[in-house]
């Protein structure tokens, strides 16, 4: 196999040298185990808290350790159990060209029902995370408004898509012009580039009932602009803070934490972090009913950003944080 491995943990952004290529052989899957070839990789926003040692919920990626991902692989070879060759199958191979894994780890996926490279997107993780987090925290009424950042990306355009398809109105908010002009598109009732100087009055006339969901994806100003406009009973999922993840140092500028916690209380906010796969078990099967026939009716439109060969996929990757992806980002490593 070629495989990227982390070569040394980043200080702030992600640097080339933080990465390596190396090849080398993975013999043979014994009994129980698949050897895979890999077709599709994710690249997705959580990679640079694995690159970190600061605690997670989940380990870092050991240094020489290849970097984790999720992948659509073809398997090459399974001896021993359901799985043929040639079968394609979802599972956790990271940024190798090979892998070899447990099978009962791997879902078998099927191309006829839906592109391959979806299952890493819209009818996948992010898609779920999107599903659940709005549902099950949100809980968004008709009639009520939804903000969501990075709402162009995997995670972003679907919570405003479902917000819409539960009769409430969402608001999007995006880095540039194409991205903004691409969530009118989708529908969101009003879309807001965060880039913008008069970005926190443009939220502001984009909410004149206040905002009863926040969707939180990326922290920062984004949420600073948020804060003043949530209303009695306002409930923020808290999904990510991407704005901050490359950041070695606190932002500058007084210690809001008092401002917020007195925003709590005084407005009833509910404000529940969670990862995904806390909702996997209770939601996941509704989730692929409900994503199936959303796409299907066109409910739900999603977009991929598709790069070429796993040798770009740190490059890519690098994007991701600083948002030059446009859609769920996904390395192609082979036919
Ligand atoms: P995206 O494809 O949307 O990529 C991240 C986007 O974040 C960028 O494209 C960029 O979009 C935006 N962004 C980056 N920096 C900033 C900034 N400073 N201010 C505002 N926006 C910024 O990613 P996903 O849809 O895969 O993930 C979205 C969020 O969901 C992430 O925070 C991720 O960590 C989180 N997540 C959480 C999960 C969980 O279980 N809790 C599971 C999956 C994802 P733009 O150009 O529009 O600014």
């Amino acid at each position: 196999t070629t495989r990227i491995v982390l070569a040394s943990r980043p200080h702030g952004a992600p640097q080339q040298d933080n990465f390596r290529t190396e090849t080398l052989d993975l013999g043979q899957p014994a009994e129980g185990e698949a050897l895979l070839e890999t077709l599709y990789l994710s690249l997705d926003p959580y990679m640079r808290g694995r690159m970190s040692d600061a605690p997670s919920y989940s380990p870092p990626v050991q240094i020489g350790g290849p970097m984790v991902g999720g992948t659509v692989s073809r398997v090459v070879a399974a001896p021993g159990g359901d799985l043929s060759p040639g079968d394609v199958v979802l599972g956790y191979g990271g940024w190798q060209t090979h892998s070899i894994e447990r099978t009962a780890h791997l879902r078998r996926l099927d191309a006829d029902r839906a592109p391959l490279s979806t299952a890493l997107g819209v009818l996948g993780m992010p898609g779920f995370t999107a599903y659940a987090g709005l549902l099950k925290i949100g809980a968004p009424q008709p009639g009520e408004t939804v903000v969501v950042a990075a709402a162009s990306g995997p995670v972003g355009s679907a919570v405003g898509q479902i917000a819409r398809a539960k009769g409430a109105r969402a608001v999007g908010i995006a880095g540039g012009p194409e991205k903004v002009a691409y969530l009118t598109e989708l529908g969101f009732d009003a879309a807001i580039d965060h880039r913008a100087a008069d970005f926190a009055d443009q939220l502001a006339a984009a909410t004149p009932d206040g905002i009863d969901v926040y969707f939180e994806n990326v922290g920062g100003k984004v949420f600073d602009a948020v804060l003043p406009r949530l209303n009695e009973f306002a409930r923020i999922p808290v999904c990510g803070l991407v704005a901050g993840y490359n950041a070695t140092s606190l932002p500058d500028g007084p210690n809001r934490v008092p401002q917020l916690m007195g925003a709590i209380l005084r407005k009833s906010l509910t404000v529940r972090g969670f990862i995904q796969r806390e909702f996997v078990k209770e939601l996941g099967a509704q989730f692929e009913q409900d994503m199936a026939a959303w796409i299907a009716d066109g409910t739900v439109q999603h977009k991929e950003d598709l790069v070429e060969g796993l040798d770009h996929a740190v490059e890519a990757f690098q994007g991701l944080l600083e948002g030059k992806n446009f859609g769920k980002l996904v390395v192609k490593v082979a036919d």
